[in-house]
């Protein structure tokens, strides 16, 4: 089955992700039509997705939600997304809407890793994972220790890497919770 964007509300996508450290995406536009998995980064998130939007798009669960970080430099926010299908007037299902909620942020010291401006990294810079649910750092590389960009940035992190998106252990069973929730 095919996950495409069909719609994203209007809003200043420009002036955020510049703001923001990104700058990929910058309107509405950028992202219509395209398939869902563009945006997820490495093959456990794609197949954790999945398997949440699936149970949503076949109607075992009207909705779903959990827990993410959305940071920017010099912010931290604490976000929800949440999938809920979307019927026809006969009931079948049409569509999954997907709303993040700004549920607190705080802000912070900027951090050099988590701006996509200053992160000059070219191809032979080093790997560094960074979970894509709670933005914490697997820092030292490949071992047990994830850590906030203050304190990678504190402990002797570089901001000259190449981040690549991973889950940490923490997050990976509170989604395997949600899957499973009946
Ligand atoms: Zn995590």
């Amino acid at each position: 089955m095919e996950r495409r964007i069909l719609y994203v509300n209007s809003g200043p996508w420009k002036a955020f992700a510049h703001a923001n450290g990104g700058e990929a995406i910058e309107a509405p536009e950028d992202v219509l039509g395209r398939p869902l998995d563009d945006f997820l980064d490495g093959d456990s998130i794609k197949e954790q997705f999945r398997t949440l939007f699936e149970q949503v798009r076949d109607g075992s669960r009207q909705t779903i939600g959990y827990p993410f970080r959305c940071d920017a430099p010099g912010t931290v926010r604490y976000m929800r997304l949440t999938m809920s299908a979307i019927r026809d007037s006969s009931g079948n299902i049409e569509a999954v809407l997907f709303q993040s909620t700004l549920l607190d942020e705080r802000h912070r010291e900027i951090q050099a890793i988590v701006d996509a401006h200053s992160r000059v990294a070219d191809d032979s810079a080093p790997v560094q994972v960074i979970c894509a649910y709670c933005k914490r750092l697997q820092f030292p590389a490949a071992s047990d220790q994830w850590i906030e960009a203050e304190e990678y940035t504190a402990q002797g992190g570089l901001a000259s890497v190449r981040l690549s998106h991973g889950i940490c252990p923490e997050c990976a069973s509170v989604l395997m919770a949600r899957a499973s929730a009946a």
